[in-house]
């Protein structure tokens, strides 16, 4: 068994991957940038090792790097997780080169499947069904027009060197093709460098059913049944689950045999999939699927497949690297029950799932689902990586039980600090369509509007955030207000740009009231226990719970308050504060987005001119140097070289200089 492994990656992979290998015993590694020096995979691992900056060419992507970092610590094996080197036939090669194990296939398998083309050459000799198109070398815009025609409109253009759904086209009219060619052409080569295309049939209504294969070095294939990944968005996969819902034993019996074929067409070894696109105009039908690719390593939606069979497939990768037959043979490989899985990401759905970024005040999931996660509490979702928080898997007895696990959890999912899309996934696993077993790829963009309506904020949502933002304490009501003579006070909030005028009153009789809304709330027993506050609202005095948690910015306090599953971000602006960090006069320099700091030029205590470089800063790949507002004293320096800091934090304060 492998000694010591070093994990080529980061975030939720690299922590679930530990995880496993402490089970068996195997002592781990873990890489890191700059950017990650505080990370969970970091403190999970035994040791760690630093490869270089943010940038993931520098580091995660830098297999000098990560080969001598094993060598250096002795590890006898190199797992890449997924992304990355994962499907990296180069970096195989080094790993091998420098006498280590590669936790997954070979060189020459990865580079067999590596191009689309090719790949769909080579199942075609193997007896695996391939989607009707050309795939050959001509690339003269006249033979894939022709090609197309023969086809049959649709078709779908598509990259070789493909991935994440990019440089692909859709085209419905034969006089639209050439324009979407050459888009998909030069999206190509800027995503991979490479724009040589295929032109397939597009399939209508399509599915995404796939297989989960592996194999040893003992010849020995077998299939871990399938997994459905149909709901999508701009084809990647939000929603994915095992069994495919429809599937049928025969229709199972055609489909992993096939997936069985494609990896023994190419001696496959360790975890693989084998990803089909299947006809979903109808029922499922033996001859109604056709081969896509193949991704040679372990797979984002793993975990749904490990639900359903009880098996942990990164242990299966260990075993096989090192050299042991495979743990089970086919027959002894059973499925139980249903799985579904989400991925939980830093985006806002409101506005068009933009990526977001920010430090996670707090994160807690309930429910009785699977988390893996990367982040914990008080970690920052930077620009530099893939902004999935985490991964929520559910299992049931069956569909219906899976999903509605699985909103359950999304439901009691509270993270502050960044926008999620835990509401349009709750609101996906409670779908009527999808729960009745409607999955094509296409079902997310056809109710695009009514999964993305935003959750109405309530009264008592206002009245709790007013609550806790001031610090009403009603055992103590007059504490602090009695120094302005008064038991009420203003309150101005502003939510999603919009301002909201309260007024917060203490009537002296051990409740308080929040009036300015659409009604005045009375609030009673309010209790804060952590992150969980309660309190008894209205005339019934009904009890409500949410997770509420405040925290200090530049502008002023925020609370989130993640009732359900709704969070809502308040801020109580604070005047002071924004005229202290702003402007010409201002006395703070705050970081213009979220980024990594370069360098600190500033020493404290050092007089500055206005204009001086004080700190330089890395965002979104560009070098950016933060000046002096103004002349004076630099007070106070809240930020060193190499750390991530969020858009808005205050990174250095100055004084005025005593004259
Ligand atoms: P990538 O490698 O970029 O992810 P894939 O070839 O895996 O590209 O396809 C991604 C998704 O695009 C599939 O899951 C499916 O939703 C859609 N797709 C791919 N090929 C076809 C096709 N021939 N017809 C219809 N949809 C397709």
């Amino acid at each position: 068994m492998i000694a010591k492994l070093l994990i080529a990656n980061r975030g939720e992979i690299a922590c679930r991957i530990i995880r496993t290998a402490r089970r068996m015993g195997v002592k781990t590694v873990a890489v890191y940038s700059d950017v990650d020096a505080r990370a969970l995979h970091v403190e999970l691992a035994d040791e760690a090792v630093h490869i270089g900056p943010a940038t993931p060419a520098e580091s995660y992507l830098n297999t000098g790097r990560i080969v001598e970092a094993a060598l250096k610590t002795g590890a006898d094996a190199v797992h890449p997780g997924y992304g990355f080197l994962s499907e990296n036939p180069g970096f195989v090669e080094a790993v091998e080169a420098a006498g280590l194990t590669f936790v997954g296939p070979s060189a020459s398998a990865i580079r067999a499947m590596g191009l689309k083309d090719a790949a769909k050459q080579l199942m075609e000799r193997a007896g695996v069904p391939v989607v009707p198109g050309y795939h050959g070398e001509a690339q003269a815009v006249v033979v894939l027009a022709s090609k197309a025609n023969e086809i049959g409109f649709p078709v779908l253009i598509k990259a070789r060197s493909g991935g994440g759904g990019k440089g692909m086209r859709k085209v419905d009219d034969p006089a639209r093709f050439k324009d979407a060619l050459a888009a998909a052409k030069s999206e190509a080569r800027s995503a991979f460098g490479d724009d040589h295309v295929l032109v397939e049939k597009y399939i209508a209504a399509p599915r995404h059913i796939e297989v989960q294969v592996f194999g040893d070095n003992h010849g020995n294939v077998v299939h871990l049944f399938e997994r459905d990944c149909s709901l999508q968005r701009r084809h990647q996969k939000v929603i994915e689950e095992a069994p495919a819902p429809g599937m049928s034993d025969e229709v199972r019996a055609a489909m992993t045999e096939a997936a069985v074929k494609a990896a023994r067409a190419i001696d496959y070894s360790g975890a693989g999939t084998v990803e089909f696109i299947v006809d979903g105009s109808g029922p499922l039908s033996p001859d109604g699927f056709w081969f896509m690719e193949m991704n040679t390593r372990l797979q984002v939606e793993h975990p749904v497949t490990e639900a359903i069979t009880g098996l942990d497939l990164v242990e299966w990768q260990l075993r096989v690297a090192s050299g042991e037959p495979l743990p089970l043979t086919q027959d002894e490989i059973t499925m139980n029950g249903h799985a579904v899985e989400a991925r939980l990401y830093a985006e806002d759905p409101a506005k068009g799932f933009l990526p977001a970024t920010g430090t996670l005040h707090h994160i807690a999931f309930g429910g009785e689902a699977r988390v893996d996660a990367g982040v914990r509490s008080g970690d920052a979702i930077t620009p530099f990586y893939d902004p999935m928080i985490a991964k929520l898997i559910a299992h049931g007895a069956d569909r219906s039980e899976a999903l509605e696990t699985l909103a359950s959890a999304l439901r009691s999912t509270h993270v502050a600090g960044t926008v999620t899309n835990a509401p349009f996934l709750a609101a996906l696993a409670t779908h009527e369509g999808f729960a009745s077993g409607e999955v094509d790829t296409g079902l997310i963009d056809r109710e695009i509007a009514a999964l993305t309506v935003p959750l109405p904020m309530t009264e008592e949502v206002v009245a709790l955030a007013v609550a806790a933002l001031v610090g009403v304490d009603l055992e103590a009501p007059y504490a602090g207000w009695r120094l302005w003579g008064e038991a009420s006070r203003r309150v101005r909030l502003v939510h999603g740009g919009e301002t909201l005028e309260r007024r917060l009153v203490l009537p002296g009789d051990g409740s308080c009231i929040v009036e300015g809304g659409e009604r005045p709330l009375r609030l009673r027993e309010i209790a804060r226990d952590g992150h969980h506050m309660s309190a008894r609202i209205g005339e019934t005095g009904e009890r409500i719970a949410a997770d509420v948690v405040t925290w200090a910015g530049v502008d002023g306090q925020s609370a989130s308050v993640m009732i359900d599953a709704a969070t809502h971000v308040l801020l109580m602006p604070d005047p002071m504060a924004v005229a202290a960090h702003h402007g010409d006069h201002g006395d703070a320099v705050l970081a213009p987005m979220t980024g990594i700091v370069r360098a600190v030029h500033a020493r404290r205590g050092a007089t500055v001119e206005k204009g001086d470089k004080l700190v330089v800063m890395e965002a979104m790949k560009m070098e950016t140097s933060l000046t002096a507002p103004r002349a004076g004293r630099v007070e106070a320096i809240f930020c060193s070289s190499g750390e991530t800091v969020e858009g808005g934090a205050v990174l250095l304060r100055l004084e005025e200089v005593a004259s």
